[in-house]
This record gives C-alpha cells, structure tokens and sequence, in this order.
C-alpha cells in the first residue's frame, strides 16, 4: 500500500510510502529527526498549500527531497488516500531475475515463430515493419510474452500486479487494452481508437479485428504503437522512469514513419488518419477555451490555453511550466485549471472548453473515475467551472486542439513561470492565428 498525498495528516513521513505519483517510495533517510514532524501534513505549508521547501531540504537528502518538491499537493486539501502501488523492497533481484527470465523467453521463442506454416498467419508475416515487430506481434496473437503473469505462471516468484497503475495483473489484455494510460494512447493516436466502447478480450482479438477490417497501413501502425508500449513499459520498469504516452506516440510514429519507403498517397493513410479536423469558432455571445497539455523531457509539464470569441480573436491566452511530476492525464487537469481560473480572475464568462484527454472529459461528464489524481482534478475543474457560469466540457481531436493551443503547451519550454498575454497569443506563436484563419 502506498498512500497520495491529500492533506498528509494521515500519513507517516518515516514509515509510509508518499512521495512521488509514480513508483511512490518511502524516503531513503530521515537527515534531520525531530518530534514536530511526525506526519507530511507537517511539512507542508498549509497557508500557501505548497511543500515547506525549506523544510524539506534540511530532512530529506537531495534526491528525496526533489521528488518531494515535485509531487503535486491538490490546492484542497483534500484527505489523503490510500492506493495500490507495487512494493519497492527487494527490487534489485527482483529486477534482475526478470531481466534473465525475458532473455531466456526470447532465445525459446525466436525458434517457434520462424514456424509460418499457418496461413492465418500470412498476413502479418506480410506486414512491411521490421522482422522483430513483426515477431513481437506474433508473440501478442499468442499470449506468448514475458509478462509478469506469464513469468510467474512458469514459476519465477514476481509480483505480478502492473507497476504502472497498481490496479490489475500484468497480462497482456492489461498491458494493450485495460492499463491506465494504455486507452489514452490507442485514443489520441492517429488510429482515433476508443477502447472504452469497444470491447475487445485480448489483444489478439484487437489485432484480428484489424486486420479483418483494416486497411494493412493501419495494422502497420497498429503494430508499431503497440512494440512501442511493450517497450516503454520494459524501459521504465528497468530504469525507473515515468511512463510517457507523448513519448509512445511519438516514437511509433517515427517507426512507423522509416519503415515504409514512400508510397502512393492515399494508401498509406488508414481510415482515420486522413479525416481533416478542424478547430471551429463558437456561438455567438460564447467564448471557447482550448487547452494543452505536454510532459517534457526530463519530466516536468508544460501546458497552455487560449479564449477565443465567435469571431476567432483571441481574448486570453496563457502559458505555465512547472517542474511537477506526473502523468500527461494530471497535466492537462492542470492546464484545464489553470485557464478556468484565468478567465474566472479576468472576469470571463460564458466558456466552453475544449480539450484533446479523453481521460479527463468522460470524468467530467461522469462516465469514468479517472484513476489516481484524476478524481481531485475532476472536483478542482467542476468547481472552477461553476464559477464563471455555463460551462460545457467537449472532447476533441488531437489535430482540431493542436490548432488551439498545441504550440503554447511547448512555447513555455524556454520559461520557468507562468505568463498571460491578454488579447492576443504570445509571441512567436501568430503561426497559431494563420494556421485558424486557413480553416
Ligand atoms: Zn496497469
């Protein structure tokens, strides 16, 4: 068990796992010991609803203490809660034992699937992505990789439970269909595929559908999208990372991109990648807010939004980095947050906001419990919401918001606060204007 931070007053600063969103940990060492600070409530300032750094740095080694610094605290307050995260201890050999046990499957299974006998099987085999994505697909048909639950069906002594959400058993049905961000990925790909109204068993059956359906450029996306969560998982599990579903995106977009050499336009494109999205001007006497939303390199969130009337001028327009960590679901919470109560402070009413997480919009609407932090965000941008009166919350597609508000998410890379340009978008960025003028 392992516990998020609320208001930390349930919580034992020594003896309970807290600090971090993801792979939550206890800290390493107490530096400076003290009677007064017993509980994390006691090192957080509950004025300024932030961590008391100062205090945080004398106790905490540095390591630790950064962490700390960046673990988001819910400007409510809220009661702590406790949640299901896998237990560190003993993670060396633990770590090592499924690094050999993963190796040893490999060496087994190059040998099987060299099998192409099955003419079921043609069709992948023909797919143009490279052999060993074509193997790992293999290898998902046939429930046939080192998952944990795999592993410790055939005797290694691993904790099977997914590292990442804490909440299933790491099969490969979690791993491709059920997994917390994994729905996310298929959604804001461009494969567009909502996996919360469909309702595939296992991935093989995801893969067949495909293929059955599907144009074979779509399967070969498919393809790559699902080698590159395969290995994002593998990559963060070994090296303790935070899992990145930009970064997943990106680099199956990129597989995608070298493995095919040019061809006729028009095949390359599956069913949904060619379908234009266009960012659209509100009602009359309505104003439309678009957020963003982006998880930077080295881990900290970049996010923006811009109001626009019904003619398409900009009113509002901001931009924040924040060296939080966290999940691209919490970022865009926040980004979400942040504009609501830029155009609450600025006296803006009547806003409809757009943005492209899923995630988040089927929490406002009720039809999910987003998990960790999603459900304080959820609060937080109903409240802010009601504030400044009329506000309806819309999903849409990646590319209708990348014309909103994409570039201010990255805009903010080079700033370390936030900033707001009011009647007009930031600097730089008036390719936005002419990119909307276009539609
Ligand atoms: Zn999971």
């Amino acid at each position: 068990m392992a516990w998020r931070v609320g208001n930390g007053a349930n919580i034992d600063i020594e003896k309970d796992r807290w600090i971090g969103t993801t792979n939550i940990k206890r800290p390493d060492m107490i530096l400076s010991r003290s009677e007064e600070f017993q509980k994390v409530s006691d090192i957080i300032d509950l004025q300024s609803k932030t961590w008391d750094y100062n205090r945080v740095k004398q106790m905490f080694n540095p390591h630790d203490a950064e962490r700390i610094c960046r673990t988001y605290i819910n400007p409510r307050l809220l009661p702590d809660k406790r949640i299901w995260s896998k237990e560190k201890s003993g993670r060396f050999t633990v770590r090592s034992a499924y690094h050999l046990a993963v190796e040893k499957w490999s060496d087994t299974l190059a040998l099987a699937s060299s099998s192409t006998g099955n003419p079921a099987w043609k069709k992948l085999w023909d797919l143009r992505v490279l052999p060993k994505i074509k193997q790992f697909l293999w290898r998902v048909c046939t429930d046939s990789l080192p998952t944990k639950d795999n592993l410790r069906r055939r005797g290694l002594d691993i904790d099977p439970v997914c590292f990442i959400c804490g909440e299933g058993i790491e099969t490969s049905s979690h791993i491709f269909l059920k997994c917390r961000e994994v729905q996310t990925i298929w959604y804001t790909s461009p494969l567009r595929m909502d996996l919360s109204i469909t309702s595939f068993e296992s991935p093989k059956n995801l893969i067949w559908c495909a293929m059955i359906k599907y144009p074979t450029d779509y399967v070969e996306y498919l393809a790559c999208l699902a080698w590159r969560i395969w290995n994002e998982r593998n990559d963060v599990y070994m090296k303790e990372g935070v899992f990145n579903v930009e970064r997943v995106i990106r680099t199956a977009n990129k597989i995608h991109g070298e493995t095919l050499s040019p061809s006729p336009k028009g095949t390359r494109n599956g069913p949904n990648h060619s379908v234009p999205h266009a960012w659209t001007v509100p009602e009359q006497g309505q104003l439309k807010m678009n957020c963003d939303a982006a998880v930077y390199k080295d881990g900290s969130l970049g996010y923006g939004f811009v109001v626009r009337d019904s003619v398409g001028d900009v009113l509002l327009s901001g931009a924040k980095r924040t060296n939080m960590e966290g999940s691209s679901t919490l970022a865009e919470g926040l980004a979400l947050i942040f504009g609501l109560t830029a155009c609450r402070d600025t006296g803006l009413r009547q806003v409809m906001i757009e943005c492209d997480c899923k995630i988040l919009i089927d929490g406002l609407a009720g039809k999910i419990v987003p998990e960790f932090y999603g459900d304080l965000l959820i609060k937080d941008i109903r409240e802010t919401g009601e504030e400044i009166g009329c506000c309806s919350f819309k999903h849409i597609p990646r590319e209708a918001n990348k014309q909103g508000t994409h570039a201010l998410a990255h805009f903010v890379q080079d700033h370390e606060t936030e900033m707001f340009w009011v009647e007009e978008l930031p600097p730089n960025l008036e390719s936005i204007r002419v990119l909307d003028v276009n539609n």
